[in-house]
């Protein structure tokens, strides 16, 4: 099994190294011509949904990668990647990938709360320690999604299909069930 974490900018090499532990091969995906490559699974890292998204458009691979994941492609989207992957932002007006029906806000905690640490219950995983930096939460989720975590109220975990999103960093933990938990989704 080959993992494609997108480098652009953001926390990309957390993911790597994480996936590495789990015995996971991964390969960055730094331009068009890296999605030619045969990957079974694509992590969007978290950073600035911004930057990431605007990389995206200028280095003509919003499309390529907005196909790949309507076609089945399983993605994992941390943070700004749940940003990137929402068909809708609160306080933005701008959609990028658009492939989950989510409806995310962005830096919803404000700026002085934005960064904290819990742990919290994720549905059919159990208990997890969550690092939230910045971090959006999902407002709402629609047709197919499900909500697989909320804290304080606010969902921060989500799952459509072959698409799942976190609020926060699980690569930032010692825990690697989060990732775990992808991997069995794509070998399903
Ligand atoms: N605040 C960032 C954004 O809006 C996300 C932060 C993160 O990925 N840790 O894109």
């Amino acid at each position: 099994m080959r993992i494609g974490v997108l480098c652009l900018q953001g926390a990309f090499i957390e993911h790597i190294h994480m996936l590495g532990s789990l015995g996971a091969e991964s390969f960055e995906i730094r331009q068009k011509s890296d999605l030619a490559r045969s990957f079974d699974g694509l992590i969007i890292p978290g950073g600035e949904s911004t930057v990431i998204g605007k990389l995206l458009g200028d280095l003509g691979m919003m499309d390529d990668v907005r196909n790949m994941i309507t076609d089945g492609m399983p993605v994992f989207g941390t943070c700004a990647g749940l940003i990137l992957l929402a068909r809708h932002i609160e306080n933005d007006p701008h959609v990028y990938l658009g492939t989950m029906d989510i409806s995310a806000r962005r830096n919803a905690y404000g700026r002085q709360l934005g960064s904290f640490a819990c742990t919290a219950d994720m549905k059919g995983i159990g208990e997890i320690p969550m690092t939230f930096i910045r971090a959006p939460y999902i407002e709402k989720v629609s047709g197919n999604a499900e909500t697989l975590s909320v804290v304080d109220g606010h969902i921060v975990a989500a799952r459509e299909g072959n698409q799942l999103v976190t609020a926060f960093h699980p690569e930032l933990t010692g825990d690697t069930r989060v990732h775990e938990y992808f991997l069995k989704m794509i070998k399903h």
